[in-house]
């Protein structure tokens, strides 16, 4: 599937990757931005060859950035460096091909036609980024996992972290009324929104894990079985790492 991402901004097409899953929900979204002097391509995704080739039959690359660095983002980033020579950046330096890691935030990155601002946040995992683009007319925010397009995200405990993830939703929610172009799932209409909602979620959740604490809750997973009660057993695992960063946050030993 290639298509302008409905309510996402002229300049940007979406390419979804075939890897659906619990975790992946649709697919990893792959971005595509135009720019006066060829694509800027947001997390070329999974090693799957179709999804590569079909992100680079949208014309000549001229840069790849990377939200961060989980293998669904990123695993095919090797190969479609073969397939581009584009220059790939990301926060984490062991990630980067041809080019130096993203500054930190207020960083820039030099794209022709369009202004792209780093923001780091994070909290999903260390090395997550935004990325604030805007043509001079119209603006988004490329989220990664940071801010899914629909359910709530991981903090990938012990590498994710609650405080540093609340922070980022706190800045986050200063963008009111810009689109974002989450790395799963459909566009969002207003980040400062969204921002709002996963920090409202976030302390409902930590309520929660302390009513389970009170109830004698020990262990991380008695800790799940009560309060991820209401989601899906495949995603228990998930739950778990987040409930780590839920105890580590609050203070309690994690076992
Ligand atoms: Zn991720």
């Amino acid at each position: 599937m290639t298509a302008i991402p409905a309510g996402g901004p002229a300049w940007c097409r979406l390419v979804r990757a075939d890897n659906p899953g619990p975790m992946t929900l649709d697919g990893t979204n792959t971005y595509v931005l135009s720019t006066a002097n060829g694509n800027v391509v947001v997390d070329p995704g999974p090693m799957i060859e179709e999804h590569l080739e079909a992100v680079a039959a949208l014309g000549p690359v001229a840069l790849v950035l990377l939200t961060h660095g989980h293998p669904d983002h990123v695993e095919g980033r090797g190969r479609f460096h073969e397939m581009t020579g584009a220059p790939t950046l990301a926060r984490d330096p062991a990630l980067c091909i041809d080019g130096d890691p993203l500054s930190v935030d207020g960083g820039t990155v030099d794209v022709p036609g369009l202004a792209v601002r780093v923001l780091h946040t994070p909290g999903h995992s260390a090395d997550s980024v935004c990325f604030d683009v805007s043509d001079g007319t119209t603006r988004a925010v490329l989220t990664g996992d940071t801010i899914l397009g629909r359910g709530t995200t991981i903090v990938a405990y012990p590498d994710g972290r609650l405080g540093p993830y609340l922070e980022s939703l706190r800045r986050l929610r200063s963008l009111d009324g810009v689109p974002v172009l989450p790395g799963h799932g459909p566009v969002l209409p207003d980040a400062a929104a969204a921002a709002a909602e996963y920090l409202a979620h976030r302390e409902e959740r930590l309520d929660q894990v302390r009513a389970a604490l009170d109830a004698g809750a020990r262990t991380p997973m008695e800790v799940v079985e009560i309060v991820y009660a209401d989601v899906d057993r495949s995603v228990w695992p998930a739950a778990e790492a987040t409930v780590r960063a839920q105890l580590d946050y609050l203070g309690v030993p994690v076992q």
